[in-house]
């Protein structure tokens, strides 16, 4: 059985880069399921952190994922299990792997500015592992509050990574991770590690900001005994414009404010998985087909950058491909008057969903009267007498060749200021799909409000 996880911590509101890591994990379960393997989805809170952890955030993690047709098959809150890992904490402190410190930030900082200066790498010099335990009650009768290091083994951590291959890393120029904090709470690294050894975790899949934790978890799993160590996926970062990564406190990079904006779920993942990918650029309308040609194996470890106007720029692309079927529902909403001829005739001069409105209006309901020059107004006037009276599938046809035969006019001199007094503006669906939708009245009506 494969077995993976999505893991926010509830602390905002899922981003790009949150969701590239939970879209990630969905295609490669579904490629998965597609070769027949029996598949599961953890959906867990990382919310060990109660102080920033807000239940609004917690409901748009699961909001937002939804929102990409993701399902989970279960779901659990760190914050319920801090007896397990306080269990394996004591375990860790019996083995000699973890080992309590009292030093304060600015004196860390001191340490780390005379390694620099020294050309020595900055690592934690361990020497809270040489006090004893006099030391330990003078320091804390001096008010200083003990934290908990995990005491790394030196020697190599090897491992094959599933997009970037085999990684090494040197355990010696690694510093000892906390793993509890002053106030004693527990940062991410080892809780981490206890649930996916106890959820049975197959695959971590996320990004390669965390592959140094990758080398430190290695040996925690070991610590812990794990009877298995999950296999892991590093895929590449992605950057802003600038060559920045992004962050959680750029509120247009949420999910939500894409959403609101009116791009579509599927364009986001398209775009997100395409970056840096061998066989990016295709649009996909569904996570099942973007799953057929998903890959971790597709990716190497050049980092992308990306400039939000991508989502605005590919959304239109996906609208193209979208069956009348596939958003039936949503347009109904928009308009009941909107059916498959109407999408089919539409979608591909529509960047949002929404836009569909203004040719709802145009239809149907009011324009804006447009401006035409002098010479187009006098056109439009001289052609109201020949509009057909029967409006069928031909009724543009008809009237081109009347109009053709009283002023000489075709190509862009007859269609320009017809699109434009009918429609109000220069471009938009073929005429001759539009105007059998419309009214007669309406049509002369138009043609006489041009200003
Ligand atoms: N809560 C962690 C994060 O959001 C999970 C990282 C992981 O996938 O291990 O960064």
């Amino acid at each position: 059985m494969i077995k993976v996880r999505f893991a926010p911590s509830p602390s905002g509101y899922v981003h790009i880069g949150n969701i590239k890591t939970a879209i990630f994990n969905w295609l490669f379960l579904l490629s998965q399921k597609q070769k027949g393997e029996d598949c599961v989805f953890l959906l867990r809170i990382d919310d060990t952190d109660l102080s920033r952890t807000k239940q609004e955030y917690i409901d748009a993690v699961k909001e937002d994922v939804s929102w990409f047709g993701i399902k989970w098959d279960e779901t659990f809150h760190q914050s319920s299990r801090f007896n397990r890992y306080n269990e394996c904490l004591e375990k860790l402190k019996k083995d000699g792997r973890v080992y309590v410190c009292y030093e304060t930030q600015e004196e860390l900082e001191a340490k780390r500015k005379r390694q620099i200066a020294r050309k020595l790498p900055p690592v934690y010099d361990r020497a809270s592992l040489n006090l004893t335990e006099e030391d330990k009650k003078r320091l804390e009768a001096e008010g200083r509050k003990p934290y908990w290091r995990f005491k790394l083994n030196d020697g190599d951590v090897v491992f094959n990574d599933l997009v970037k291959g085999e990684c090494r890393f040197n355990m010696k120029h690694l510093s000892d991770p906390v793993i509890i904090r002053e106030d004693g709470t527990y940062l991410y690294n080892f809780p981490s590690v206890i649930d996916d050894m106890d959820s049975g975790i197959t695959h971590i899949i996320r990004g390669q900001d965390h592959l140094t934790n990758t080398a430190m978890q290695i040996q925690m799993f070991e610590a812990l005994g794990a009877s298995f160590i999950p296999q892991f996926a590093h895929y590449p970062m992605i950057l802003n414009a600038e060559g920045h990564k992004f962050s959680k406190r750029q509120s247009d990079i949420s999910i939500r404010s894409l959403k609101n904006d009116g791009i579509e779920a599927m364009t986001i993942a398209n775009v997100l998985v395409g970056l840096g990918s061998a066989n990016g650029g295709k649009m996909y309308k569904s996570m099942e087909e973007l799953a057929k040609t998903f890959s971790l194996s597709n990716y190497g470890s050049a980092f992308s950058r990306f400039d939000m106007d991508t989502f605005y720029k590919e959304n239109g692309k996906l609208l193209r491909i979208l069956d009348f079927d596939d958003v039936k529902d949503r347009l109904l909403l928009i308009d009941g008057r909107i059916d498959e001829y109407f999408w089919n005739m539409v979608k591909g001069n529509i960047e949002k969903l929404d836009d569909i409105s203004y040719w709802v209006n145009v239809v149907y309901g009011e324009i804006e009267p447009p401006a035409l020059s002098n010479e187009e107004k006098k056109f439009i006037n001289s052609i109201i007498d020949c509009l057909p009276v029967d409006f069928n599938q031909n009724v543009m046809k008809i009237w081109a060749e009347a109009i053709f035969n009283a002023t000489g006019k075709k190509g862009r001199d007859l269609y320009h200021p017809i699109r434009l007094a009918i429609t109000g503006i220069e471009f938009g669906p073929e005429l001759s799909q539009l105007l059998p939708l419309m009214k007669r009245d309406k049509v002369i009506e138009r043609l006489k409000n041009i200003k």
